[in-house]
Order: C-alpha cells, then sequence, then structure tokens
C-alpha cells in the first residue's frame, strides 16, 4: 500500500468537505491577556485578541496560578517521574486532590492526565466492571464520554438531549434489576444549555440510577465557590459522580473525578488509564489548587464575565446580529453556512487581528455553523466594539441576513 498517497487522498476530502482544521500559531501574553502574538505562515506576526478561549476567567495567567506553578518547580522539579503507584505521586497531587473533594463536597477525588482521560477512564471502567451495567447517556455528550463508554462495551442507551421525560421512559423500559448509570453534562459547550439537574436526578433516583456529571465547563464559573452548576443548585450531595477538568476555568491542565471513597479507589485500583500514566507534574498540580483556591473565593472574575457576556449580547441585538440564548457564558454567534463561518473567521483573523475559530460540522450540525464566543473578564469594552463592529462589516460583506428589531 502506498500509504503516503493514502494519507493525502484523506486529508483532501476532509479539505473538499471544508472540516479541516487549521490551528492559530500563537504566543499567549502574560500580563494581557487575551492577547497573543499570532505567527503568520511567512514568519511575520501580529497581535490578537483572543475571543474563543476556554481560559475562561485568565487563570492561566493569574499570579496566583503562576506563582504556584514557579514554587513547586523550583522545589520538585519539572516531572512527576512516575506513575502514581510506581514513584510520582507527589505531595502537591494529595494536596490538590483534597481540594477537589473540598470543591464539590465530596468525600474524594482523582487527579488523572485530563478531562479526556478522566472520562474515558471512570466510565470505561465503572461501566465495564459493575456486573450488567447498561449506559444511560444524553445524546450531546462529549466525545470523552462517548469513548469511555464505547471503551466498556456496556450497553448504551441515547436519550434525546436534556430531556429529563425521555430519559424516564428510557429507564423504566429497562430491566429493574440492571445496574444503571446516567450520564451527562452540566453546561454543553457548543449551545452553552444548562441541563435540568434536578429533575434529571430525581428520574436517577427514582430508578436506583448511578449519576456521572461532567461539569468541565462550569467548575470554576458558577457557583458560589466554583463548584458548577451542581454547587449552585444545591445539588452536588445528589451526584454519584462529579468529574471536572483544569484546564478551562482554572487555567492549568489535568481533569478529575470526585465522588465516595470506595468509588474513587475504585476508579484508582481498576482505570488502566490512570494506573499505567505518568502523573502529571507537581507544577500543574500546585497551579491548579492555587486556582481553584483563588476561585473558591473570589467573585471579581465570575462577576466581570458575566457583565462582559451581557454587553456583548446587548451590542449583537443591537446590531441584528443571530446569536443563540442560553443562560451560560458561551455566546455563540450562528452563521450557518460552514464556507462564510471560515471566511468570516478567516478575515477577523487577518484584517481585524480578531481570533474566532469557526465551528463548523462534525462539531455542530450542519446549517448550524458558528463562531462560538467566549467573552472574558479581562475583555476591554472597547474589545467589544471592535469585535461587534467587526462581525458588523463582515456580515454586510457576506450578506447574512439581521434579526429585525
Ligand atoms: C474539553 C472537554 C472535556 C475534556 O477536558 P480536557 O481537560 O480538555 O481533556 C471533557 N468534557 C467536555 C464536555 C469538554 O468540553
Amino acid at each position: 500500500m502506498n500509504f503516503e498517497a493514502f494519507f493525502e487522498t484523506e486529508l483532501d476530502k476532509l479539505k473538499d468537505a471544508g472540516n479541516y482544521r487549521v490551528f492559530a500559531d500563537l504566543e499567549r501574553h502574560k500580563g494581557g491577556f487575551p492577547k497573543a502574538t499570532r505567527y503568520g505562515e511567512d514568519g511575520e506576526t501580529s497581535e490578537v485578541t483572543v475571543w474563543c478561549s476556554n481560559d475562561y476567567l485568565g487563570m492561566g495567567q493569574h499570579p496566583t496560578t503562576v506563582a504556584a506553578m514557579k514554587e513547586a518547580i523550583d522545589k520538585c522539579g519539572a516531572g512527576a517521574g512516575g506513575t502514581r503507584n510506581i514513584s510520582g505521586t507527589n505531595h502537591y497531587h494529595i494536596l490538590l486532590e483534597e481540594e477537589l473533594a473540598d470543591l464539590h463536597n465530596k468525600e474524594a477525588a482523582l487527579m488523572l492526565t485530563s478531562g479526556y482521560v478522566a472520562n474515558w477512564a471512570a466510565l470505561g471502567t465503572l461501566a465495564s466492571r459493575i456486573p450488567g451495567c447498561e449506559i444511560f447517556s444524553d445524546s450531546d455528550n462529549h466525545a470523552s464520554m462517548i469513548e469511555g463508554i464505547r471503551h466498556s462495551r456496556a450497553p448504551k442507551h441515547l436519550w434525546k438531549h436534556n430531556d429529563p421525560a425521555d430519559l424516564d421512559r428510557m429507564l423504566s423500559e429497562a430491566d429493574p434489576d440492571v445496574p444503571k448509570l446516567v450520564a451527562f453534562e452540566s453546561v454543553y459547550s457548543m449551545d452553552g444549555d444548562i441541563c435540568p439537574m434536578k429533575e434529571i436526578l430525581d428520574i436517577c433516583d427514582k430508578h436506583g440510577a448511578m449519576s456521572y456529571l461532567d461539569e468541565v465547563h462550569a467548575v470554576g464559573l458558577y457557583g458560589p465557590r466554583g463548584g458548577g452548576i451542581a454547587e449552585r443548585e444545591g445539588l452536588m450531595d445528589r451526584v454519584t459522580v462529579i468529574q471536572g477538568t483544569l484546564g478551562k476555568a482554572y487555567g492549568v491542565m489535568g481533569g478529575y473525578i470526585t465522588a465516595s471513597t470506595a468509588l474513587i479507589d475504585f476508579v484508582r485500583s481498576f482505570a488502566s488509564g490512570f494506573i499505567f500514566s505518568t502523573a502529571l507534574p507537581p507544577a500543574l498540580a500546585a497551579g491548579a489548587t492555587a486556582s481553584i483556591r483563588h476561585l473558591k473565593s473570589s467573585e471579581m472574575e465570575r462577576a466581570r464575565q458575566r457583565k462582559n457576556v451581557r454587553i456583548l449580547r446587548e451590542r449583537l441585538d443591537a446590531i441584528g446580529l443571530p446569536h443563540m440564548m442560553n443562560e451560560s457564558h458561551i455566546v455563540p454567534v450562528m452563521v450557518g453556512d460552514a464556507k462564510k463561518c471560515k471566511f468570516i473567521s478567516d478575515l477577523l483573523l487577518d484584517q481585524h487581528g480578531i481570533y474566532v475559530q469557526p465551528i463548523n460540522y462534525p462539531t455542530v450540525p450542519k446549517g448550524t455553523e458558528r463562531l462560538r464566543i467566549t467573552p472574558g473578564p479581562l475583555h476591554t469594552e472597547a474589545d467589544i466594539d471592535h469585535l461587534v463592529g467587526a462581525l458588523s462589516e463582515l456580515w454586510s460583506q457576506c450578506a447574512l441576513s439581521r434579526a429585525v428589531a
């Protein structure tokens, strides 16, 4: 087989379909978030304002986070030096896991390499090792949960997105004696919609099902201490497993689950994706711990973010640009055409110094192509005006329709 030709043909297919991903080559500026230097193909550099970062609150460059990481590097060096079992457990990992358990008011926590690995390993392990376990998964669940479920080989039932009645119906049809695990998210990343958590948990209780909640887009951002939507709604103690990331609002890297002591010990003891992988560097654990602690008591970042989300939505409304309504911090500006979405994104970057990655199929359904904008606490009103002005110009240039006020 001509492997090279095969790879190239497959890539050409992606390009023809408009699904080929091009990375923006950026150097983020500590102290200047959300500004970054962009490296162009010709080697030239320019300054851009980032509008699509999942470092939602700028914690990745917060002095508290950075200082904690530097201190840990000076103390412990670069890497962890092993898997958690074989010499890789550093005291910073233990402190982080205590911090996480406290954040979600759970008995225990386990740190994994990423949010992806946390979902993959935890769901894969639970669903494969609980005898006869069946999974009930929200139809919009993230790829990491889908892969974990697939890996477990447990029977899977997809319920309609955010539809507790559909979940209830499916659980009612299942064998009452079979162990059931319900997997869902709080804030969905692409539409920014939030699940009806209490209703879902009521139904889990009714059928004796275990609940598994991905709070990746909510931790740090919602709840009085940043514990997520479950904390905001006073529901943390009713969720069996709360999963999160340290790479988004906490600005560092890593993933985790929190739950009862026995469940955490079970995943720790049986999950291959945890056992056989080098522990994250102590400095990451130290930085994440500092970031979590900061957001437990500081409301300022969340308040400023909410204000900027509100201002952006008002300015978009004023000029009739369509954005999907939701009650989260994610502002999806709807283009509805893959080529135009990419075109607008390219021109924003090349001509206006604004970086918003286009979101096209298969990440979102065809016809709902969008710019997923994530205002943060450090965007200024001038940044917002600049973004909205540029969008308005490009909207006209692409002959896209506007809502009539
Ligand atoms: C990003 C994401 C993850 C993975 O988290 P990482 O820490 O980035 O690996 C898991 N679930 C959802 C819903 C996500 O959006």
